[in-house]
């Protein structure tokens, strides 16, 4: 994922410059720099989406066939 902020200058994960906050989630499920935790599967998780199995792939096989 690319972030907007391309500012060099960080102090602990926040820019200096836009606040732009690069959401380190610890243990507790909380960003260790700003405090947010509204942060869980939004960016971090892979892809919840993938998780739903299509349709075509309930579809049994034909026995003997293969
Ligand atoms: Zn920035
Ligand atoms: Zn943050």
């Amino acid at each position: 994922m690319t972030a907007p902020c391309t500012h060099p200058e960080r102090v602990d994960g926040v820019c200096t410059s836009c606040g732009d906050c690069l959401h380190e989630v610890i243990l507790n499920g909380a960003c260790f720099f700003c405090g947010s935790t509204a942060l869980d599967g939004v960016a971090l998780s892979p892809k919840p989406a993938e998780q739903i199995v299509p349709a075509a792939r309930l579809v049994r096989k034909k026995p003997g066939s293969g």
